[in-house]
């Protein structure tokens, strides 16, 4: 049976010594390649608006994510103390702010809106433990990497209270190499997306012109640290890679450059969702461009250009 690697981590002492490394970059925050240099720990803010304490907008057992994370128990109703509940899901915590902050953001009010309410570690270790009492298959932290020293934190006062799920790190791709490289062996699945393949619609639209290079960079780590997504018997991953990548109408995302990416440099038996549920969200209604939901040509011209270029783990809904 698969161990996650934390545990492995709490019980070398490893673990405490990540945290405390992690914590000491929020003292000149760099945990994303903004790198704006505020003392976190003292409540500055910088891009993202995150301080030192957690927020947490919502969480709960998801049954829309992909199919390996949420598995087959998705129909069934189970009675328990917390009355009648879905078994299985992904335990998805979804994280107030974000160091992206994509004018067009599906979740604008959480991202930019700072919807949510302040947590303490406890809790957010108590919300993780409630989810595996769920039945959740994993637990899903979206849009984690402004918080990622007080997650890890969470993870640690979770595990040693029995948590044993796989954690997955839901994040926008604009990660700092040197926090993924101290993430090995807590996070379980990395689910980045991977939004831009050109510096054009990064910078003009989630102001992060190096957003390609940075992603690229991390998408790496992660690779090295987890592999291809593994996924039992019962259909539920339990360790690897799962890529997101979202369609924008007018090729804006560049997907031809990030699908050669991910089939070249990663690996061609990755698993993908190619995602085509953009709609004009946020500030989105600024940019003509932006303005509608691309076409259903826009999908397949994605789809096949993903399977000319040899990927064929696509996750097609
Ligand atoms: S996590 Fe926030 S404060 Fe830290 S570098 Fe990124 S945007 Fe700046």
């Amino acid at each position: 049976m698969y161990q996650p690697g934390y545990l492995k981590l709490l019980a070398a002492g490893e673990l405490d010594k990540r945290i405390d490394t992690l914590y000491r970059i929020l003292e000149s925050c760099e945990l994303c390649p903004r790198k704006c240099r505020k003392n976190r720990l003292r409540g500055e803010k910088g891009e993202c608006t995150a301080g030192a304490e957690l927020m947490v907008s919502s969480y709960h057992a998801h049954f829309g994510e992909e199919a390996p994370l949420v598995g087959r128990g998705g129909g069934l109703i189970i009675a328990d103390k917390f009355g009648l509940t879905p078994a299985g899901g992904s335990g998805t915590i979804f994280l107030t702010n974000c160091n992206l902050r994509c004018i067009y953001c599906q979740n604008y009010e959480i991202s930019h809106l700072g919807e949510g309410q302040e947590v303490s570690i406890d809790e957010v270790a108590e919300m993780m433990l409630t989810l595996q009492k769920r039945g959740c298959h994993n637990i899903n932290l979206v849009t984690p990497t402004h918080y990622a020293p007080q997650l890890a934190k969470a993870i640690r006062v979770a595990a040693a209270n029995g948590l044993y799920l796989p954690i997955v790190w839901n994040c926008g791709g604009y990660e700092n190499v040197r926090v993924i490289k101290l993430l090995a062996g807590i996070i379980d699945i990395y689910m980045p997306d991977i939004k831009y393949g050109d510096a054009g619609p990064a910078e003009k639209y989630s102001n992060a012109p190096d957003y390609f290079a940075r992603c690229q960079e991390a998408v790496k780590e992660m690779h090295r640290q987890v592999g291809d997504l593994k996924i039992d018997q019962r259909g539920i991953a339990y360790q690897g890679l799962l890529i997101r990548h979202l369609v924008l109408p007018n090729g804006l995302a560049g997907t031809e450059r990030v699908l050669n990416f991910i089939a070249r440099e990663i690996s061609s038996n990755s698993y993908v969702n190619i995602m085509g549920q953009y709609r004009p969200m946020g500030e989105a209604y600024k940019y003509q461009e932006l303005s509608r939901c691309p076409t259903r040509q826009e999908l397949w011209e994605a789809f096949k250009m993903a399977a000319r270029l040899g990927l064929t783990r696509l996750d097609i809904k």
